[in-house]
């Protein structure tokens, strides 16, 4: 029996190239690169003033800093006390941030006829794939009875209220756990650009390990991002995308561990509790980041066969999948994108 840990757990699905199409005299480029969600995180703002551009990395750390914990279901921040509740007494009070997430996280999961779920905590815990560093010694698949326990949990979903004024709660099945893990990184880009957008930067982009973001603000830049291979061979694809659209990657290649041979990923298929086989990589291009995060992931449970349907479920123009043999599939949307 062979047991080994994938250590490439937080390897970024695209690299990015910003270029200056149109550069004024006065705006510049100031690049800034920190850690925040396990990754490196890479900014280039364009603006006229190198002070405000420190200033808007500063806020940028800060805001992924405060995102990072109170959105990791497994730490001690907001969503780990929320999941702690909703394990004893099924309700939590939630801050409106979270509950804004959640909600539309709850959307995007009925969109995907489930394909997406924010509620699999219970399975994820069982895979361990809660572990923040994959260190540990490996585990072998969980059984069968307390993996249907744990999905009839996560299947029975959880309802957020959140009324004009005052505390949003959530309600949930006893032993619930919420995992926003398939749509934290694009909500914090839409956080982050809010902020970029606060302080009037001109154009911007951000790759948070793979997941990218730019800005359409009042100098736009001719943004191009590379598509890695999920199996290591460097760029397969590079795309230009619009300033104001953002392109997130979710893929089987990034957190894993393989047992006897066979790969067990991170993302669930949650209509067996397994990992899911459907696609080595998958790929959204939209303006709304946390549709094309939660698409992603949803494109890596159906696979080829559910590409269209999930496509047009999810209301999304701009995904590209590369099924388990290397087979890329892509709308005619992606494929106008394709920097060639
Ligand atoms: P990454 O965040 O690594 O770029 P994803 O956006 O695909 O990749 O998110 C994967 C994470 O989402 C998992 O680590 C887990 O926390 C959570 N997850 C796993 N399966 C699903 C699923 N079917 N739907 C929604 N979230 C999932
Ligand atoms: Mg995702």
């Amino acid at each position: 029996m062979t047991r080994d840990w994938s250590r490439r757990r937080f390897l970024a699905a695209a690299a990015i190239t910003p270029f200056a199409a149109s550069c004024t005299s006065e705006i510049r480029a100031y690049d800034f690169e920190w850690l925040a969600f396990a990754t490196t995180i890479r900014a280039t703002l364009y603006c006229e003033q190198a002070k405000l551009a420190r200033a808007v990395f500063i806020a940028l750390k800060q805001d992924f800093a405060n995102i990072n914990k109170a959105w990791y279901a497994w730490g001690d921040g907001e969503l780990a006390k929320v999941n702690r509740s909703l394990f004893q007494t099924g309700e939590s009070e939630v801050s409106r941030p979270l509950a804004n997430v959640l909600v539309t996280a709850r959307r995007l999961a009925d969109r995907s006829s489930r394909h997406f779920s924010a509620a699999l905590g219970p399975v994820i815990k069982l895979w361990q794939f809660d572990r923040f560093d994959i260190n540990e010694p490996p585990v072998a698949p969980p059984g069968a009875s307390e993996l249907k326990n744990a999905l009839t949990i996560a299947n029975g979903e959880f309802q957020v209220s959140v009324p004009p004024t005052g505390k949003a709660t959530i309600t949930a099945p006893r032993g619930a756990m919420i995992d926003i893990g398939g749509i934290a990184k694009g909500a914090a880009l839409k956080v982050g650009i809010e902020t970029l957008q606060h302080f009037g930067i001109e154009g911007a982009i951000i790759d948070a390990g793979g997941d990218v973001a730019t800005l359409a603000g009042d100098h736009p830049q001719d943004y191009r991002v590379g598509i890695l291979s999920p199996r290591g061979r460097g760029v397969d694809e590079a795309v230009r995308i619009l300033p104001g659209e953002h392109i997130m990657t979710s893929g089987d290649y990034a957190r894993y561990w393989t047992l006897d041979g066979k790969r067990y990923q991170h993302i669930i298929n949650p209509a067996t509790g397994w990992p899911a086989t459907g696609a080595m990589s998958a790929t959204v291009i939209d303006k709304d980041p946390l549709l094309a995060d939660a698409t992603a992931t949803a494109l890596i449970v159906g696979g080829t066969q559910n590409f269209s349907t999930l496509c047009d479920a999810m209301q999304v123009q701009a995904a590209r999948l590369v099924d388990n043999n290397g087979i890329v599939s892509m709308t005619s949307s992606f494929r106008s994108r394709l920097d060639t």
